[in-house]
């Protein structure tokens, strides 16, 4: 079966984020196994299907703070540097762009209302910064045991 085919169909897409349905982590990623058995985090898989490599080194974040949703329009890639000054200054958009590796998926959703304070994310803003910092904490411990366990989880069928 076509690999993008496999991967949406363990994706629930009846609500506004899009819910991985098959193995997760213990931090509620979303995980795929994809044709060479090896296992990926589904959002970044997500975020590769429509965006291609994510840099080495860079971050997939969601913008809605919910772990196993693999919705392109959630997802924003930056680097940890990115996050730590997300956090302080919630800037992103006003430092981002001289990177030149910024997607901006989100603009997709809602039209480009770059650098405005009009930012989708800015909804979540309440909720946004707590969960991120675990989120975060969650990731990097689970991008090391995907190195060296294909079934971190024991949950996949
Ligand atoms: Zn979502």
């Amino acid at each position: 079966m076509d690999i993008n085919i496999r991967f949406w169909s363990k994706v629930d897409k009846s609500g506004e984020c899009w819910v991985w349905t098959a193995g997760r982590t213990a931090a509620g990623y979303g995980m795929f196994h994809s044709n060479t058995s090896r296992a990926h985090l589904a959002h970044r898989y997500a975020f590769e299907l429509a965006n291609g490599p994510i840099p080495t080194g860079m971050h997939v974040r969601h913008t809605c703070d919910n772990p196993p949703c693999v919705r392109i329009d959630h997802l924003v890639i930056g680097t940890h540097a990115d996050n730590m000054r997300d956090m302080s200054e919630r800037k992103r958009a006003a430092t981002g762009d001289r990177h030149g590796m910024r997607l901006h998926p989100d603009r997709r959703a809602t039209g480009d209302k770059h650098g405005s304070h009009t930012h989708p994310e800015s909804r979540h803003a309440a909720t946004r910064s707590h969960d991120r910092e675990t989120s975060q904490t969650a990731e990097a411990t689970c991008s090391l045991s995907l190195s060296d366990n294909h079934h971190p989880t024991g949950m996949d069928t």
